[in-house]
């Protein structure tokens, strides 16, 4: 039995690297995902067996997870479904010439709630009018995010502001690249990485059948960690986010703290300091829209796994000597 890190997933067998440097294909040991679904990760530290003269390995375990990119399955009710694991890092790409902040607010969101660092990369700046018009944006989006998120701004013809990047993806760690299908993370790897490993995909107007790459790796690079890009994760369901959406909107959350209800959902509370905050054009109404979309989002989605629980606690209640009990296979 040996650690090994999953280092890329595709269709086939994850691949992992072994502490002795081995690249193994492997498959789950079938007690591992016996009833539950439970499958190693990009970045997933697990424990591996190669069984003499098997050509493939056994992931026998999966080592607890520091941090997780996790997003509500967007297949199933309400599951939970994690992209990536053991990371440092996540940077958020929009391309600068076309941000959209109410896809940034969400991405911010799933990353802060990931508890990694967070970086905003606005991409293809070369795409800008002009240099006002990159440093309009620029602003927009830090005001946005708030003091604590570091903004860069990158284009293809501006080798320095992708050694900016590189500088926050230093040896032994990881990062996470985050963003729609073709806002340039393929190619700001490929510009990492000093030659074209990543394949770039063609922008299409209709925004249809474009071919995207479902492959997750990490990847190394030159002077620094990994990268690993998540091309084509086009839902964005929230799971766990009442800590990212603190953190995403901590200037609505201060505010709140003067409502006169702990519990204000700035509806229409008598007292309501942030809608008091909307009219007074502190808060935008857009990101206050917005704010509140996820947090309906999060509470809806904590109502289901409740409603689930309660199901699921009936039958254990049925059982004998199972009260208290967690009932989850872990
Ligand atoms: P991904 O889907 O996020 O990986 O996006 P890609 O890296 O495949 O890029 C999508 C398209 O944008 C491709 O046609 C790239 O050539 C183009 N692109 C990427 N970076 C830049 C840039 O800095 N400037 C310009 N003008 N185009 C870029
Ligand atoms: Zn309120």
């Amino acid at each position: 039995m040996q650690r090994a890190q999953v280092v890329k997933l595709d269709r086939g067998y994850p691949l992992v690297r072994c502490d002795d440097g081995a690249l193994v294909r492997c498959e789950h040991a079938t007690a591992l995902v016996k009833g539950e679904e439970v499958r190693a990760v990009i970045g997933d530290f697990v424990e591996v067996d190669v069984p003499e003269g098997h050509d493939k390995g056994i992931i026998a375990s999966i080592l607890p997870r520091t941090r997780a990119f996790v997003r509500k399955d967007p297949t199933e009710r309400a599951l939970p479904q994690v992209l990536a694991a053991n990371f440092d890092r996540v940077f958020v790409a929009q391309p600068l010439a076309d941000v959209n902040a109410r896809r940034l607010e969400r991405e911010l969101v799933l990353a802060y709630e990931t508890g990694a660092l967070v970086t905003v990369v606005l991409t293809k700046a070369d795409l800008a009018e002009d240099e006002a018009h990159v440093a309009e944006v620029r602003d927009r989006v830090r005001a946005l995010v708030g003091p604590d998120v570091q903004t860069l701004v990158v284009s293809e013809n501006d080798p320095a502001s992708v050694e900016a990047v590189r500088d926050l993806v230093p040896r032994n760690t990881t990062a996470v690249l985050l963003g729609k299908s073709g806002v340039g993370k393929s190619s700001l790897v490929n510009m990492l990485v000093g030659s074209d490993i990543q394949e770039t995909t063609p922008v299409r107007d209709d925004g249809k059948g474009r071919h995207t790459t479902v492959s997750r790796e990490m990847v190394p690079i030159p002077g620094g960690g990994f990268m690993v890009d998540m091309p084509g994760v086009r839902g964005l369901g929230l799971w766990e986010a009442d800590a990212g959406i603190g953190a995403a909107f901590s200037d609505v959350e201060e505010i709140a703290e003067s409502c006169r209800f702990r519990d204000c959902r700035h509806v229409d509370e008598p007292g309501c300091a942030v809608r008091a905050a909307v009219e007074a054009g502190e808060i935008s109404k857009e990101r206050f829209a917005s704010y509140r979309v996820l947090k309906q989002e999060t509470a809806d989605l904590r109502e289901r796994r409740e409603e689930a629980r309660r199901m699921r606690g009936e039958k254990a209640s049925d059982r004998k000597g199972g009260k208290g009990r967690a009932r989850r296979k872990r």
